[in-house]
């Protein structure tokens, strides 16, 4: 598929979606700090953005400050993250950032890195474990620092590739769209995706015949169009044994014998191989004797020759 095919599918497919998923009135364009952000970012991967609101609704309610989060238990810190996935592991990268943060400036604060230009702001943020994550980097750029990034996680990955573009590097697609869907429009089109991922192109089973994408989505077709699903190999040869049953049971009846048989072939080729060696050392014997006999009848002709 062309560059160009690609964009011009992305825009059709961010039109469909803005008729179908209405925009959010409560939707807050504001900017977020760069320290809330990674925390919004962390708490929305793999998850709805009302949920991460939800979370970090509860870091404000529940703590005296960030401070306050970094010297708490990971078991503490989870009972914010109640309802997100994998809160332990979400937990435990929150506090790490926080720490980190802490040991290199003593405080709480990256806000100087705003002023700074993008990729300068991003190098000294990319030495903090938690932008090994391209959402929470793309979270940041596009809540915090300003710039046009569009946040993929998944969920949004697994739509993507549905609709024609298999990327497993997360930042190589985020570049397909973040080329193809504008900066002013960048927000929208990741909560479209969200939603989309939420509501019909779920992981397990998408409901495709009541997507609004359906007829720009090879998915569907692919699925009717693919043969039965491959068996593993190992439930293909239970699978080709139960059909048959009548005749293979024949044959497995046939067949038990059959290993009953190979079990004494595999002990009789030492028998066999005990009479090979007894063989050939009884001819050796033999023919010494064979030899002897001759002499024992030349010497009485040889007398009567002589004569
Ligand atoms: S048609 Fe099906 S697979 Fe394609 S985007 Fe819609 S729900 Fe997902």
């Amino acid at each position: 598929m062309a560059m160009q095919s690609k964009a011009q599918l992305l825009t059709e497919i961010h039109t469909l979606l803005r008729r179908r998923y209405k925009p959010k009135p409560d939707r807050d364009p504001s900017r977020l700090s760069v320290l809330t952000a990674v925390v919004f970012g962390i708490c929305h991967e793999d998850t709805t953005r009302e949920q991460a609101n939800q979370a970090l609704s509860r870091f404000n309610d529940e703590y005296f400050d960030w401070n306050e989060v970094r010297v708490s238990s990971i078991g503490e810190i989870q009972e914010a993250l109640a309802g997100l996935p994998d809160p332990e592991e979400k937990a435990r990268r929150i506090r790490r950032f926080l720490r980190q943060m802490f040991s290199r400036t003593y405080g709480f604060n990256l806000e100087p890195l705003v002023k700074k230009p993008l990729k300068e702001a991003l190098k000294v943020l990319k030495t903090y474990e938690a932008f090994e994550s391209d959402f929470v980097t793309a979270t940041v750029i596009q809540h915090a620092l300003g710039g046009h990034a569009i946040p993929i996680d998944k969920s949004g990955q697994r739509v993507l590739e549905r609709l024609g573009f298999p990327e497993n590097d997360p930042s190589n697609l985020r570049s397909i769209v973040e080329r193809a869907v504008p900066k002013n429009r960048g927000l929208e089109f990741a909560e479209l995706i969200e939603e989309l991922a939420n509501d019909v192109c779920k992981a397990e089973s998408p409901e495709c015949p009541r997507c609004e994408l359906r007829k720009h989505c090879d998915y569907p077709k692919n699925l009717a169009a693919a043969p039965p699903p491959a068996a593993h190999p190992k439930t293909r040869t239970t699978a080709a044994t139960k059909p048959t049953s009548p005749e293979p049971a024949k044959a497995a009846k046939k067949s038990t014998p059959a290993p009953t048989k190979a079990k004494p072939e595999i002990k009789a080729t030492p028998a066999k191989a005990p009479p090979k060696k007894a063989t050939p050392t009884p001819p050796k014997k033999a023919t010494p004797p064979a030899a002897t006999k001759p002499n024992p009848k030349t010497p009485p002709k040889k007398p009567g020759k002589s004569k």
